[in-house]
């Protein structure tokens, strides 16, 4: 008797496909590489086994139920396993197709919706987000920060709450406003336009990186472009899942940029980066902004990306007045997902007096992965402890980072461990060497 073939138990709206689960050969050569299997160490929780688990649901043999949600739920999505598949598996794909599978199939607890809904409507738009701000620059000033995080009553009501709570950066006055005009002219003869995306985090609460990645453009030939319209780039819902809200908001950035007329468009956020170069992915289904789409992913740019490409024309200074070692940490989303990594080590490699070392496990994700960090708060804290001891023991003088959410996640796991070390985007040493100012104890000495 012939057995009848088993119908999928993914919906029919862009399921994973079978031709790209069967390029896994499932030769195991990923699973070293990947963050949550060496931190939970189970199969399932592997790029081999959630492959398996999509290949046994797409044939009817496995449901998307409350067991196999969690393996997909337990990737980080730092792509770690593309990077290194021998056999080219688009995981980033399947991975990409899953997401809104359990999103829309699997129901999610109260305290899961809870979470999921108070991240979801507030980091991807920062007008909400900065209403929080001076209640929260409260919280910090007036010492109850302190006083809460030493009774540890988040983490008992709450872990996740706890985890977010806990990589609240220092809010600044300037976090309150955006304070950069829409166009700045260029220094010097006009090279490009270019334009340039702030971010909803690093907006808010990395301002001073935006600021000096202005200044670095500028002082290099372009004349910038900054769209007070533009929102979030999606990254954040896309990552997670949550397919119409991230289309929505690619839709909004795209009607942002239009008639700009700028030569590239410019992005300081790994995350961000990797999903805005998907726009064409993103709204593929979309016959009025297709082509669109994909002529506004064409142009984005990594800044260090672009600053390679063009090459830097500005006069650089040395920082300090012996030799300044730096570790560059490599944020997953332009290593494996823009595969960005000589080039960052390149721009900075032209500071005069710097010199670079590169930690154990550097292309190991630092466990922050967009809202990884506080939906799946343990694996993350063992990510995080890691990646800092292995960036401490290369004994550098600081840090560089060109991911806000990789800084968090740092600076929490260097506080826990007590030490001082800073953490310094790219675009502020550049632009702290064009300035010619010399690096201080904390932060720069002008
Ligand atoms: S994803 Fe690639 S590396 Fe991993 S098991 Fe499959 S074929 Fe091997
Ligand atoms: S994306 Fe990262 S966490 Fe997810 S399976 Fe691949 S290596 Fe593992």
């Amino acid at each position: 008797m012939v057995k009848q073939q088993s119908t999928t138990n993914f919906d029919s709206n862009n399921p994973p496909k079978q031709e790209l689960i069967d390029t896994c050969v499932h030769c195991g050569f990923c699973l070293a590489t990947c963050p949550s299997y060496r931190i939970i160490g189970k199969e399932m929780d592997s790029p081999r086994g959630r492959i398996y688990l999509m290949d046994a649901i797409n044939k009817g043999e496995a449901t998307i139920d409350e067991t196999t949600s969690q393996h997909f739920d337990s990737c980080l999505g730092c792509l770690a396993c593309v990077s290194t598949c021998p056999s080219g598996v688009a995981y980033d794909k399947l991975i990409a197709a899953t997401r809104p599978q359990v999103e829309r199939n699997q129901p999610r607890t109260l305290a899961d919706r809870l979470i999921r809904t108070l991240i979801f409507n507030l980091f991807p738009y920062p007008n909400r987000l900065r209403t929080f701000l001076p209640s929260l620059w409260l919280y910090q000033q007036s010492g109850l920060q302190k006083l809460i995080r030493q009774t540890g009553i988040i983490k008992k009501i709450s872990p996740r709450l706890a985890a977010m709570e806990s990589i609240l950066p220092k809010i600044t006055t300037s976090s309150l406003y955006d304070n950069l005009p829409e166009i700045i002219p260029a220094q010097g003869e006009k090279r490009y336009r270019v334009g340039v995306i702030l971010g909803c985090v690093q907006r808010l609460f990395f301002d001073s990186v935006n600021e000096a990645t202005v200044r670095v453009l500028t002082a290099n030939g372009c004349e910038v472009v900054i769209p007070k319209t533009q929102g979030c780039c999606a990254a954040l819902p896309a990552h997670q899942g949550q397919e119409e809200q991230a289309q929505s908001l690619a839709r909004q950035m795209i009607d942002s940029f239009a008639n700009t007329d700028v030569d590239a468009i410019i992005i300081n956020a790994a995350g961000c980066g990797h999903t805005l170069k998907e726009y064409g992915h993103i709204l593929g289904d979309d016959p009025q902004y297709k082509e669109q789409a994909q002529q506004f992913a064409n142009k984005v740019k990594d800044v260090q990306e672009f600053l390679s490409e063009v090459g830097l024309t500005a006069k650089l200074s040395p920082l300090t007045d012996r030799e300044l070692k730096v570790v560059y940490q490599d944020a997953c989303h332009l290593l494996h997902g823009q595969k960005i990594s000589l080039q960052p080590r390149q721009v900075l490699r032209q500071i005069p007096g710097i010199k670079l070392s590169e930690p154990i496990d550097a292309a190991l994700c630092c466990g922050s992965a967009g809202v990884y960090n506080m939906l799946q708060p343990e694996v993350a804290d063992e990510l995080g402890q890691q990646k800092v001891t292995n960036l401490l023991n290369t004994g550098a003088d600081l840090i560089a980072s060109a991911n806000p959410g990789c800084s968090l996640q740092i600076t929490k796991h260097l506080n826990l461990q007590n030490k001082k070390i800073e953490i310094f985007h790219p675009m502020e040493l550049l632009d702290y060497s064009i300035r010619g100012m010399k690096l201080g104890l904390n932060r720069m000495s002008k």
